[in-house]
């Protein structure tokens, strides 16, 4: 009855796609069948043809990388993620990890038994109240049915980055990144999870010490991959 209900309110004040301003349907999660279909998706050939691995080879040891949608600015993925990251729309967060998951990493899910998303700035994190790549790792595990652990935290040094070069940027942000959960990750096979890479200093800051404390695999996985650096 209270579907029913639902079902016609919706046709009276149908819910709207955040992309196109179209209507959605209930059975339409978060935006509109055809907004999703139309997603730039990134490939993940394996070896040299996929990008994410290309982004972080000779950076950080793993085994497999993937990225889901291509991230460029002004573009649809770039609103979507905006809509997770600084409008609290954590359904649309946890549903572009189910997507992932469904689309891309299911195949995949023997390569990895544990998903660690990377952590937020501790400031950041204080504000908002949330980590968007935590929302991520929990769509994807909803779908593989594997365990999210916060294995990681964020200590950024008090240095201001505006007097560094690029790659002095890089590598202080890279040893921001600490193993908190170490019983979690060791002889363990880690998916780690994040929404965008750039440079790659997140995941490879991320990736260092889950490999360096016991770790037995490594496996990256981002919803979405920067075209322009
Ligand atoms: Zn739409």
């Amino acid at each position: 009855m209270l579907r029913l209900a639902k079902d016609f309110l919706a046709l009276i004040f149908p819910s709207r796609c955040p992309l196109c301003a179209g209507a959605r349907l209930n059975a339409e999660p978060c935006i509109c069948s055809k907004c999703m279909v139309a997603l730039p998706r990134e490939l993940n050939y394996q070896g040299l043809h996929n990008h994410t691995c290309q982004r972080l080879y000779g950076l950080l040891k793993f085994q497999r990388a993937f990225s889901y949608l291509q991230f460029s600015k002004q573009s649809s993925v770039q609103r979507l993620l905006h809509l997770v990251k600084y409008r609290g729309q954590h359904q649309l967060g946890r549903q572009l990890g189910k997507w992932f998951a469904a689309e891309v990493l299911r195949p995949h899910s023997d390569l990895y038994e544990v998903i660690v998303p990377v952590p937020l700035h501790p400031q950041r994190q204080k504000l908002r109240g949330y980590n968007q790549s935590r929302l991520i790792a929990d769509g994807i595990a909803s779908i593989t049915g594997h365990q999210v652990v916060d294995a990681l935290i964020r200590a950024p040094k008090q240095t201001t980055q505006t007097s560094l070069d690029r790659w002095q940027r890089f590598q202080n942000t890279v040893s921001e990144f600490r193993l908190v959960e170490h019983q979690a990750v060791v002889n363990k096979r880690i998916l780690l999870v994040d929404d965008v890479i750039t440079t790659g200093a997140t995941i490879v800051g991320s990736g260092l010490p889950l490999v360096a404390g016991g770790a037995s695999n490594l496996v990256i996985g981002a919803v979405a991959l920067t075209q322009e650096r």
